[in-house]
C-alpha cells in the first residue's frame, strides 16, 4: 500500500496529506523540503530514483483555511475505529442515525455512528434510550490532527515526532 505524505506549513502546523508523487513535485519545484523519509523505501522514474518522503515542509507560508473532516462513509468509520458502537462487532457496518431521521435527527458527525447491520435493524426507527441499546462511544466531530495522529499510529510513525508540537 501506498504510504501518504504529510505537509507542514511553514511554521510547521500540519496543513495536508498528500501522495509521494506529489510531494516529491513540490521539492522538485523547490516549494517544499523533505523532513523525514521513510526508511527502506524508494520512488523509482526511468531515469532516477528519490527517496520516499514522509514529511515536507512548505518553503513558502500558505494559508489554507480548516474546512473540517469531510464528513463520508470512510472517515465515520474510521472516527469509531471500525467497530459496531453498539456491539463492538467490526463486520457488516453500516451508518445508524442515532436519533432516525423521521425523528428530526441530522446527518451530522454528532448523530451519526458505525453500526452493525444487525444492530441496525434491531435498533430499527427508534432512539437508543426507546430500545435500551447503549452507545459505546458518544459520537463527536473529528479534527485533523485527530486523523493524522490516526493515520501516523497505524502506518507513518515518521509523523509522530512533528505531530506532538
Ligand atoms: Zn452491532
Amino acid at each position: 500500500m501506498e504510504k501518504r505524505v504529510l505537509v507542514l506549513n511553514l511554521d510547521h502546523s500540519p496543513v495536508a496529506v498528500v501522495s509521494a508523487q506529489k510531494a516529491i513535485v513540490l521539492t522538485l519545484l523547490d516549494k517544499a523540503n523533505v523532513l523525514s523519509t521513510y526508511d527502506l523505501l524508494e520512488i523509482r522514474t526511468v531515469s532516477r530514483s528519490f527517496e520516499y518522503p514522509a514529511v515536507i515542509r512548505l518553503n513558502h507560508y500558505k494559508n489554507i483555511p480548516y474546512r473540517g473532516v469531510l464528513l463520508n462513509r470512510v472517515n465515520l468509520f474510521r472516527r469509531d475505529k471500525g467497530e459496531c458502537q453498539y456491539c463492538g462487532s467490526k463486520r457488516h457496518l453500516t451508518i445508524d442515525h442515532v436519533i432516525p431521521k423521521s425523528k428530526g435527527g441530522k446527518t451530522n458527525w454528532t448523530n451519526l455512528i458505525t453500526a452493525c447491520n444487525r444492530c441496525n435493524v434491531n435498533k430499527g426507527d427508534k432512539t437508543p434510550e426507546q430500545t435500551g441499546m447503549n452507545l459505546r462511544t458518544f459520537p463527536f466531530k473529528p479534527t485533523l490532527s485527530f486523523f493524522l495522529a490516526d493515520y501516523a499510529e497505524r502506518q507513518a510513525e515518521e509523523w509522530l515526532p512533528f505531530l506532538s508540537s
